[in-house]
């Protein structure tokens, strides 16, 4: 058997992929800025992993915004309508109504997913969280399912106009949708209605992605299709690395995660750290320590089985870790039904930190590349999602880093809550303001 050291050094030894050198770190920031300019070319010379997507909306609130609205939020278990009202641009009401999606509804025709409400009529906002391409601010056309959606006769049509026809079916709705957006657009309206400066929107939860401010003049794509001097611009970052450009970070336990996901060799980015995957990378690597006799008395128990330890397990350890606790770290062991002793607790806790660390880098790296683009004399980032929320180093650690990385930079992490709710309900107020 090992003593503590050689136990520790071998650790260390064997998880080092996991902490990416400078040089690393730099090749991240370089990739992501040339898939970004080839995502904005317009003739590519290799496709970009990143899509760059249009959202058609060219300007935030300006403060003039009055009257009522409403909100579809759908893209989980979960649907929610809102209705709000506006006074200069301020909510001065909010409703939220949720309702379930039964099973047969996920999976079977189209057509019977509407919405329901009634009375005057309503300008809505959809906030539709699944990949689509946009033709305008209120077409959107449904590229593929994903998650526990699957309905069918939907994909390749406009949403838009499915939900329209839907709510016109009812005589007593006078309801029309006027803009669909996704979560992460959302959020960043939320979060420029929480504070002007914000030009940057990010999701961190079941998955990750963000949106920007972007000049016009630099979206070669677009060359003299839009008058308009600014756009919303959606990243779809978490697709960030699908073409293999960011292959060299990649790890054993990132390649495991991978294989066992829904949708296989796609969403390379989000799997790195999103909260769907962390938990399961967390497990891998851990799987890892126990066959290498590194981590409890031989064997593995359950560390082989898929969804056996979650994201929130994580981010627990790494709360009870800055607090001096170990309970959660104590019932992870006991759970994996592992045979282990004290020291193991210390192997947990140091495995959290690294993923957990990785996962706050990679976006941090991203964030820098985007405040040195923006140049913007301040801009507020704001923040959505239960990664972000809930784990408790998260954002100390994006602070730290992003001040590292876009030096010069002056900026605020903003949580924005319910960027895919009230964002939804801001965007259809500014297409009503510019229509
Ligand atoms: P979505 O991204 O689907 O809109 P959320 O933002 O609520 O929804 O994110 C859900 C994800 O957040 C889940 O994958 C889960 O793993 C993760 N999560 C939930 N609670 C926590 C927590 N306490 N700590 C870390 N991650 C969490």
């Amino acid at each position: 058997t090992l003593t503590n050291t050689e136990k520790k050094q071998k650790i260390e030894a064997l998880l080092s992929p996991l902490i990416l050198t400078e040089a690393q770190q730099q090749q991240v920031r370089e990739v992501f800025l040339e898939e970004m300019r080839l995502g904005l070319a317009e003739n590519p010379e290799r496709p970009s992993s990143l899509l760059m997507e249009n959202t058609f909306i060219p300007q935030l609130l300006d403060g003039t915004e009055c009257g009522e609205y409403l909100a579809l939020d759908l893209g989980g278990t979960n649907f929610r309508v809102l209705y709000v009202v506006l006074k200069d641009g301020k909510f001065v009401e909010e409703n939220v109504d949720y309702f379930e999606v039964p099973r047969e509804l996920r999976l079977g025709p189209g057509e019977d997913l509407k919405g329901s409400s009634a009375g005057r009529n309503f300008k809505l906002g959809f906030t539709f969280s699944f990949p689509m391409t946009q033709k305008s601010l209120d077409v959107g056309i449904l590229v593929s399912w994903t998650k526990s959606f699957n309905c069918s006769g939907v994909v390749g049509q406009d949403a838009v106009s499915m939900l329209n026809k839907a709510i016109h079916k009812r005589d007593n709705l006078n309801i029309d949708v006027n803009a669909i957006l996704n979560d992460t657009t959302g959020t960043l309206v939320m979060g420029s209605y929480l504070d002007h400066r914000c030009a940057l929107g990010i999701i961190m939860g079941t998955g990750s992605n963000g949106a920007y401010i972007e000049k016009v003049e630099r979206i070669e794509k677009w060359l003299g299709k839009h008058p308009e001097k600014e756009m919303l611009v959606d990243i779809e970052w978490g697709a960030f690395g699908d073409n293999g450009v960011l292959d060299f970070i990649r790890t054993q336990w990132d390649n495991a995660v991978d294989e066992q996901s829904l949708l296989v060799h796609s969403y390379t980015f989000e799997k790195y750290y999103g909260g769907k995957y962390m938990g399961d990378l967390f497990r891998e690597v851990l799987l890892t320590l126990a066959k290498e006799g590194c981590l409890g008395k031989g064997g593995v128990g359950k560390l082989a089985t898929h969804g056996s330890i979650t994201t929130t397990t994580v981010s627990t350890i790494e709360k009870e870790s800055m607090e001096g606790e170990q309970a959660t770290a104590r019932k992870a062991l006991e759970e994996a039904e592992l045979e282990w002793e004290e020291e193991d607790l210390e192997v947990l806790k140091y495995v959290a930190g690294l993923v957990s660390y990785r996962g706050a880098l990679l976006v941090s790296l991203l964030v820098g590349v985007l405040l040195q683009r923006m140049e913007r004399p301040h801009c507020t980032v704001a923040i959505d999602g239960s990664l972000y929320r809930h784990h408790p180093r998260i954002r100390p650690l994006m602070e730290h880093l992003i001040a590292k990385f876009a030096p010069g930079h002056p900026f605020d992490l903003r949580q924005a809550h319910d960027g895919s709710g009230k964002g939804a309900a801001l965007v259809a107020a500014i297409a009503d303001r510019l229509h």
